[in-house]
């Protein structure tokens, strides 16, 4: 079959590689009728070292299932299902909590390990009971868009927006105009913000931010981000800052623009190892939370509006193609060309 291999900084290629197969009892073999290029798929693209081997790459599926392992009970062959990001078995304490992110028996696709990624033409699924969410629905469904961006983008935005605190009446706001910003203001529009301020600067984005609810746009950096955000919210800055880029700076621009007492929910996977503001986030008593979004847990209450057309994140796609399409898909995201690539194998 063919797979998308990461070698090194700017060499991804798509080639032929071993079928994926059922190996445990548990597996579960799916056809990729849909995957994506996500931006955390960017930081290998731009910063692998070489070190003689390639990393199958891609998170992000929606799938048919073409065979299963002879324990698994609630899957069933023919089922279209949405593959999260993260694999868990359902049952483990942290899986009960809603934290499958955390699951005992869990990890990552397209990260190594025996996994394999989603920028393929099939996969292995482990703990196939426990990841998969079978959907109502066609494998060529029109809202096909929207529902794979359940499998990771729209319930990471979500998750931003639940660790910091968004709810009724608040205001937010959203560091990051990528995917997962965009879906964050989905997210926090959903859940009843008063006033969600864009910050970015890529004109296509911030004006589907709008579309998406955002009611105000910042697109300074640093200091006068920080002042433009006060003057936005009435001089004290905002209840919920939803991180999503992962720099130091983004962080340092969230603890800044919160108001005190206010929340960071940060979905960017930091590219730093001390959170800087420790101080001003002490003396404000700022919370700072999120990680990786138990993406799985969030399916049931995401997809209903997804299928009722209540939101679209699938709007974040501008770009689809093929599997041969991909090395080009991830040039585009790379050059700012493209906000998301969607890949039909
Ligand atoms: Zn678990």
């Amino acid at each position: 079959m063919r797979a998308t291999i990461m070698y090194q900084a700017g060499d991804v290629r798509v080639e032929n590689v071993p079928d994926a197969r059922i190996r445990d009892p548990g597996d579960a073999l799916i056809r990729v009728t849909r995957a994506c290029i996500c931006g955390s798929d960017l930081w290998p693209y731009r910063l692998k070292q070489p070190d003689g081997s390639g990393q199958a790459m891609g998170h992000e599926a929606i799938g048919v299932v073409e065979a299963i392992g002879r324990d698994v009970r609630r899957v069933k062959v023919g089922d279209v299902v949405v593959m999260p990001f993260a694999f868990s078995d359902g049952s483990c304490a942290f899986c009960h909590e809603g934290l499958h992110t955390s699951c005992v028996h869990g990890g990552f696709f397209g990260s190594g390990g025996g996994v394999g990624g989603a920028q393929a033409e099939a996969l292995r699924i482990p703990q196939a009971d426990g990841t998969l969410y079978a959907i109502p629905v066609g494998a060529d469904d029109a809202l096909m868009p929207s529902l794979l961006t359940l499998s990771d983008v729209m319930g990471t935005g979500h998750h931003a927006a639940v660790a910091a605190r968004v709810g009724k009446g608040r205001k937010v706001a959203v560091i990051g105009d990528g995917a997962v910003g965009l879906c964050g203001v989905i997210a926090a529009q959903r859940l009843g913000a008063e006033q969600i301020i864009i910050m970015g600067r890529h004109p296509d984005r911030l004006e589907l931010a709008q579309r998406f609810g955002a009611t105000d746009v910042v697109s300074e950096r640093g200091r006068d981000a920080t002042e433009r955000v006060r003057e936005l919210t009435g001089g004290f800055g905002v209840h919920s800052v939803l991180e999503c880029v992962g720099t130091d700076q983004a962080m340092a621009t969230s603890v800044a623009i919160a108001r005190a007492g206010g929340a960071v929910g940060r979905v960017g996977v930091p590219h730093y190892d001390v959170i800087p503001q420790a101080q001003p986030m002490f003396f404000r008593n700022i919370i700072v939370g999120g990680g990786p979004a138990p993406v799985r847990a969030y399916i049931e209450e995401l997809l209903p509006d997804v299928l009722e057309g209540r939101i679209e994140p699938g709007l974040v796609f501008d770009r689809t193609v093929s599997l041969d399409g991909v090395p080009d898909g991830y040039r585009a995201m790379d050059a700012r060309e493209s906000i998301k690539v969607m890949v039909k194998p």
